[in-house]
């Protein structure tokens, strides 16, 4: 699963991946300065980890992971190929969700490639390309399916019907994911993997003063008033003291933190909004060799958690051993939980929550 980073150029873009993944790509003041994708993947940070790491001391943790990958390049005309257009939109086509990186700080000496800082008109810009790119995608479909749907066929006549009216949101500047559709309507449209219905994180990226005042600002607010009418969430940072923060080793990290008046560097909270935004739980498995955590979707069965792990643990499967995370914190170790009957023994229909500690048999 995969997270892309797009917004116009400048607004702090590598700046916050290089924190995110101190993959070193360069940072310079000018448009088209990171020009390959580049992907990094990071753990994605979780207190209960190191609290069932405490608890069973084991010889090795493993964190869950996710991925980001920086798409630059994304500017006004990319749907018509300007800059370096349609390969980017085939990089973000590539991506499970987007964190679309919004420039909410002023600095004179960051050039604007609209020559103002407006947030709304920056996310209005590379919307819209992106509803190009999509309205694009729509008429090919619908030229296709208006053939099929002469022959009278219900199914086509149905199809037909949600794409017309999904081109006329769009062609109304509606993200396909902000149009209210039917199980049924979403079944067809997400065959066209349209890149509007990607759901989208906004990343408003602050100054260093605004950090300190809360963390809010006017162009934040605003940000956060568009987000709302598209069900997206806003998330705001200062990319600068992220990239501060990612140099730094922990004593002087935690100094620095609790100088801007934070308790966590606030790249944690994009990690972690972007594994729910991509619909991912984590459950663990914890023993003397390996304290570890594991990602699924949402909605995930036992038998196919447990294919996770091992194809073998799927093909095998004959129950899991499910203790929850809150229990084992109650009874301080898996053996009281065990005594206290708090061990449940889950079969192969069992849908696997967040923080679930499990221990899956199976036969080989
Ligand atoms: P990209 O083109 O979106 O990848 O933007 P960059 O990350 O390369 O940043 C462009 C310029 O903005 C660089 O000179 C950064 O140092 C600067 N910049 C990024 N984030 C901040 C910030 O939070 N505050 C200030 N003042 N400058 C920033």
């Amino acid at each position: 699963m995969e997270i892309g980073i797009v917004g116009l150029p400048n607004v702090g873009k590598s700046t916050l991946f290089n924190a995110i993944t101190k993959a070193g790509a360069e940072c310079a003041n000018y448009p088209f300065c990171t020009i390959e994708p580049n992907v990094g993947v990071v753990a994605v940070p979780d207190g209960r980890l190191d609290v069932l790491a405490k608890l069973e001391n084991p010889q090795k943790v493993t964190p869950a992971t996710i991925r980001f990958v920086d798409i630059a390049g994304l500017v006004r005309g990319a749907s018509r190929g300007e800059g370096l257009g349609n390969k980017f939109l085939s990089h973000i086509r590539e991506v499970d969700a987007i964190a679309h990186v919004v420039r909410c700080f002023e600095d004179p000496n960051v050039v604007h490639v609209d020559g103002s800082v407006d947030p709304i008109r920056d996310i209005e810009t590379i919307n819209l390309e992106l509803i190009f790119a999509d309205l694009e995608t729509l008429g090919r479909r619908i030229e296709r399916v208006s053939k099929q749907a002469k022959s009278g066929e219900k199914q086509y006549l149905e199809e037909l019907s949600v794409l017309e009216r999904l081109k006329e949101s769009l062609e109304k500047n509606l993200p396909a994911r902000a149009v209210d559709l039917t199980e049924e309507e979403q079944k067809i449209v997400r065959q066209l993997c349209l890149l509007t219905s990607k759901p989208v994180l906004y990343v408003a990226n602050i100054s260093e003063d605004d950090l300190i005042a809360g963390g809010e600002n006017e162009l934040v607010k605003r940000v956060k008033e568009y987000a709302e009418k598209e069900g997206s969430q806003v998330i705001s940072i200062c990319a600068r003291v992220e990239a501060e923060l990612s140099d730094l080793a922990d004593p002087e990290k935690v100094e620095l933190l609790s100088a801007y008046g934070l308790d966590e560097p606030g790249l944690n909270r994009v990690i972690r909004a972007g594994y729910r935004l991509l619909g991912l739980i984590t459950f663990f498995t914890a023993g003397p060799k390996e304290v570890r955590a594991w990602t699924i979707r949402e909605g995930t069965k036992a038998p196919q958690a447990a294919g996770r792990i091992h194809s073998d643990f799927e093909r095998g499967f004959i129950r899991a051993e499910v203790i929850s995370y809150d229990d084992l914190m109650a009874c301080g170790s898996q053996q009281a939980a065990k005594e206290r009957g708090l061990v449940r023994l889950e079969g192969k229909d069992y849908v696997v929550r967040d923080g679930d500690v499990i221990l899956f048999r199976f036969n080989v």
